[in-house]
């Protein structure tokens, strides 16, 4: 198995407070939340992040959106959600196992703050 901590919590060798479970995606929720819902989707197939989707890997994606809105509906979030995965050093990606923050439960702002510089 990868040195990775996502891949550890996938076979529960690290604790995790799961929300959902199949045959090719984990959720569970973010140990530091940023928002009232704070959910990390990921596939169970060791990917370092998104630079690394291909033809061959990348049905997951579709099916990880899929499985955010059966969440969505089954929590009764009928007023939106946010999806994001941070790929790469600028990004501030700081777990290298593809992961989607899922948040939700507050009104989000979005613009050029979004972006700015951190140092
Ligand atoms: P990134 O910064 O790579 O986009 O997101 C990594 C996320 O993983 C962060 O939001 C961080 O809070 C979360 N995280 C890091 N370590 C753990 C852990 O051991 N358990 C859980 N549940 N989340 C973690
Ligand atoms: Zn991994």
């Amino acid at each position: 198995m990868e040195d990775c901590l996502f891949c550890k919590i996938i076979a529960d060798e690290v604790p995790s407070t799961k929300v959902y479970e199949d045959e090719s995606v984990y959720v569970f929720e973010d140990i530091n939340p940023i928002a009232p819902i704070h959910y990390l989707l990921i596939p169970k197939q060791h990917i370092c992040c998104a630079a690394k989707i291909t033809s061959e890997n990348s049905a997951v994606v579709g099916h990880i959106y899929e499985v955010a809105a059966k969440l969505a509906a089954e929590m009764g979030i009928t007023d939106g959600y946010r999806i994001v995965t941070n790929c790469g050093e600028n990004a501030g990606q700081s777990v290298f196992h593809l992961h989607f923050h899922m948040l939700a439960g507050v009104k989000m702002g979005w613009g050029k703050e979004a972006v700015q510089a951190t140092e």
